[in-house]
Parts: structure tokens; C-alpha cells; sequence
């Protein structure tokens, strides 16, 4: 789609599909190349891989010496838009970086120039900033720097950072970003690049992943490690939390500590949904752990029953861990249409109506007469879980026991993560009973945050006095105060 303003969501899209917000979503993927032979296609596969992390619009800067810098941004797939040759002839050079992201929930209807990578020209150069991840004072410092003379471009948060630094007095572009970085608080990845530079940060937490990949004589940064095996790319280490690195294809990658060390609190939430299964984190597969995080639920609820489903596909590692420690069958008793997405139709009312059955269907044969136990990822809202309910019921199970690889979801997050308001997630107002009422299910458990973190290795479970994660959406503890959203009158947790 050219430039202009995003479409109305189709009613057969996928996320339209999806759009009663049932799912928290990650808001972006950043990739980054240097030293690479047109960069610009290393960055389009790298986003291609990322794309379940962002799906709404996507954007790729490079450089190259003759031509300079040149960008493009797009709403859609990057399948549908970065494929072009024509397009791609357009953003020639060996450094590139690119961005995918979601539209969150104030942003429907957003327009190109709220798609990054941002671009800023500085006294010595250009630079171009793609960013993970939410600032929580962005709404104080966009006052500041209007207040100062900036004059903004877009709607994003993360353009914040492009002031910042046309602000600083500092000599060069990285020294600039990090003067910045440090007036910026909340969780962030980024991914940038100057005429030479290949640039990563993540903030001092960590909260947000990124990634780093040697490729040829080349680099490149991702946000996670699928987006290097997509290019046939080594996984070398992940940038850690409060590291900024800066590479060149001469000189290799340079590590600087621009914050003053802290404790790392990762988001908890990138092992049990955000990330894909066959990514790496902290040197361990998704996938496993996602199996383990199946293992400690069913050890921890378990229940009589003839039959262990998946809510396809991110309860599908859950649920084989959960069939196997409790040595009950596992099935696929829900299938999902993979080929969900834009269509000519025009749908009726009644098609609208349809929502979750025309992602999901429910495998009659294998469902009739069983006591089944659904694995899911999370509960939000509760509406696709109590439609997924409706079906298997309909199907003609004799009961249907929920089984959540995630304790309840009871706060938001404000960490680049599109998430309702509170007062709409079901955890938030209702107790697990009440919950299971709620939903008309036989039965309904929640891991324990302790289970959670034994199954991401924390042998020892969570550490009170200083959680080993972010897991602020679970507990309501943010690591990072929310200040923009206290100032708009969001209540804290009260200290116990
Ligand atoms: S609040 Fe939840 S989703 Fe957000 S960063 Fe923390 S653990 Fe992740």
C-alpha cells in the first residue's frame, strides 16, 4: 500500500480477526546489517522472520556512498511490500536497518509517519533509529522539547529520541544517542545507523530482546535469534541489558556502558508468547522452555481427562509438556486455517459474526464424548477462550478443563506491549473461581508465578526481594515506574 493513511481493518484480516484485543501483542522487531552486500534484503528476510512481532506496517533505511541515504515504509506484510524488485532497487547500499511494527490501541488508524525507522539530520550526518519497546516519560519530554522549539513529525514516542539527540552537544552520532538514551526511561531496543555505523542499545533492564549475528564478513542485529537463521546468519551473543554497540564493517563491534549497571529484568512474557518457539533466549530454546512451562502446570493442576489439546499455535509447546508429565494423550482437537488473511469477499454480517471460527475449527472426530483439557498461552479478556469453549462443547466433549501456561493477567504493560486497560482484563476484576465461571469451563488453573520462573530455569523459583524478571503484568511490581500513565491517573499496586 502506498504512503497515506492505514486502511480500515479488513474483516477477514487476521488481526481484525483477532482485534477484540485477546492476545497481548508485541508492538515491534527491529533488524539491523552492515558490511553486507545490499543490506536492504538482508533486512527485508530478517523482518519477514520477525513478522509476528509486528504486523500493521513496516519501514527499511540504508546508505550507500554514491546514493545516500534512502528509505521506504509501508503498511502491510513485508512479504507484500519488500519483494518488490522495484522497491528494493531503491534502497541500495551495504547498511541497512528496518522495523515491523503493531498498531497498538490509540494508534488505529495511524499514518506512514508513525512507521520507522525515524530519520534525522544532524549537523555531521545523518542517522536513522528504529525503536522496541515503550518510553514511559515520552509524554514529558515530547512537552520539554516542544516547549524548546522541536517540531515533531509523527504521533510515535520513539521519535523522542531523534530530538534528544539533535539537542545534544556532543560530537558524534553514538555520543549523541547515548546523551539521549540516558533522559529516557522505560524499556527500549534500538536499532540505528549513521553513513558508517551499525548501531544496538538496549536499556539498562533489558526488558526488550536484541541480538547479535555474524554473517559473511558482515553483522547484523535482530531482535531475535529467527531473524538470523532466516539469512543463514551465526548467532554470536545477545547484546546485554544496558550495552550499546556499535559496529563497522572495518573495525568490528565496539561494546560501550553508557548506564549506570543495574539488575536485569527481561520481559517473562517474551518466553511464553511473544517470541517464536524456534528463537534462543538466554542461551535456551523457546520452544523447551514453553514444553517445561507445560511440565510445572500439570504438575502443579492436574486433573482427570482422556485428552491434552493446544489453542493452536502458541499453547502447542505447553500442552505436549503437560500431555507428557501427566501421561494423558495429546491431541490436535483444534485446528487452525492457516491461510487466514486478506480476501476479495466481501463478508456479510453473518461472516463477521462467525470471529474465532474462521481461525479456528474444532476436529469433531477426536473431541466427541472426551473430557479435554485446552492448553492456552494467556487469558486477557476471556471472549476467545469462551468461544473456543462454545466449539468444543459443540463438538460434543463430555467436559473441558482450561490449563493457562501463564499466571493470571492482571495488570497492563507499559513496556511496548499492546495491552486493554486494566479494568478489561478479566484477572484485574474477577478471583480464578469466579473467572471459571465466568468462562463456563469445568475447570480453570493458572501456572504460579514460582512455576513460571522454575520453568524458565530460576531452579529456585522467584526472588521476592529482587525479581530475577519483569513481570509487572503478573504481579503488578513494575520495575520501571509508569510516570506517564500515573500523571493520566493509573493506580499503582499498594505495597503489601
Ligand atoms: S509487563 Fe509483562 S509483557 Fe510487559 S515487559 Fe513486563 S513481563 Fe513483559
Amino acid at each position: 500500500m502506498p504512503d497515506g493513511n492505514m486502511p480500515p481493518a479488513h474483516p477477514f484480516d487476521f488481526d481484525a480477526v483477532n482485534s477484540d484485543g485477546d492476545k497481548l501483542k508485541e508492538e515491534c522487531g527491529i533488524f539491523g546489517a552492515v558490511g553486507v552486500t545490499d543490506a536492504a534484503n538482508f533486512v527485508a528476510l530478517g523482518l519477514h522472520a520477525l513478522q509476528h512481532r509486528g504486523q500493521e506496517a513496516g519501514g527499511i533505511v540504508t546508505y550507500d556512498p554514491v546514493e545516500g541515504f534512502n528509505s521506504a515504509r509501508r503498511f502491510g506484510y513485508v512479504r507484500d511490500n519488500f519483494t518488490s524488485q522495484t522497491l528494493m532497487k531503491t534502497l541500495p547500499g551495504a547498511l541497512g536497518i528496518g522495523h515491523v511494527r503493531y498498531s497498538t490501541a490509540g494508534s488505529k488508524g495511524a499514518a506512514i509517519r508513525d512507521v520507522q525507522p525515524f530519520f534525522g539530520e544532524f549537523s555531521m550526518g545523518g542517522a536513522a533509529i528504529a525503536h522496541n519497546g515503550n518510553i514511559t516519560n515520552a509524554d514529558a519530554l515530547r512537552r520539554e522539547l516542544v516547549e524548546r522549539g522541536s517540531i515533531f513529525q509523527s504521533s510515535s514516542d520513539s521519535e523522542c529520541i531523534i530530538h534528544l539527540m539533535a539537542r545534544s552537544l556532543q560530537r558524534n552520532i553514538p555520543e549523541r544517542m547515548e546523551d539521549a538514551l540516558r533522559r529516557v526511561e522505560g524499556a527500549f531496543s534500538v536499532v540505528a545507523m549513521t553513513r558508517t555505523k551499525l548501531i544496538g542499545v538496549r536499556d539498562p533492564l533489558g526488558v526488550r530482546p536484541l541480538v547479535l549475528g555474524k554473517i559473511g564478513e558482515g553483522w547484523c542485529l535482530a531482535s531475535e535469534t529467527c531473524a538470523l537463521d532466516i539469512i543463514g546468519a551465526e548467532y554470536v551473543r545477545e547484546i546485554e541489558p544496558g550495552e550499546m554497540v556499535v559496529i563497522t564493517a572495518e573495525d568490528g563491534v565496539q561494546s560501550h556502558r553508557p548506564f549506570r549497571p543495574q539488575p536485569s529484568k527481561f520481559c517473562i512474557f517474551e518466553h511464553v508468547y511473544f517470541s517464536r518457539p524456534d528463537s534462543i533466549i538466554g542461551g535456551q530454546s523457546v520452544y523447551e522452555t514453553r514444553r517445561q512451562i507445560g511440565v510445572e502446570l500439570a504438575r502443579e493442576n492436574p486433573v482427570e481427562a482422556d485428552l491434552v489439546c493446544p489453542v493452536p499455535d502458541s499453547g502447542t509447546p505447553a500442552a505436549i509438556g503437560f500431555a507428557h508429565e501427566s501421561g494423558i494423550p495429546f491431541g490436535m482437537g483444534i485446528i487452525r486455517n492457516q491461510y487466514m488473511g486478506r480476501t476479495f469477499i466481501e463478508p456479510t454480517e453473518h461472516i463477521r459474526n462467525m470471529g474465532v471460527r474462521l481461525k479456528l475449527n474444532v476436529n469433531r472426530a477426536l473431541i466427541k464424548g472426551k473430557r479435554v483439557i485446552l492448553v492456552d498461552d494467556s487469558v486477557v479478556r476471556g471472549t476467545t477462550s469462551r468461544k473456543i469453549k462454545e466449539m468444543i462443547l459443540d463438538a460434543g466433549a463430555a467436559e473441558v478443563h482450561f490449563r493457562i501456561a501463564s499466571p493470571p493477567t492482571a495488570w497492563p504493560c507499559f513496556y511496548g506491549v499492546d495491552t486493554p486497560q486494566r479494568e478489561k482484563l478479566l484477572a484485574a476484576t474477577m478471583s480464578e473461581e469466579e473467572m471459571c465461571q465466568h468462562l463456563g469451563v469445568d475447570s480453570l488453573k493458572f501456572i504460579s508465578l514460582d512455576g513460571l520462573y522454575r520453568a524458565v530455569g530460576e531452579a529456585e523459583g522467584r526472588d521476592k526481594s529482587c525479581p530475577q524478571y519483569c513481570d509487572a503484568c503478573f504481579s503488578g511490581e513494575y520495575p520501571v515506574e509508569p510516570a506517564d500513565m500515573i500523571k493520566k491517573g493509573f493506580q499503582m499496586k499498594a505495597a503489601e
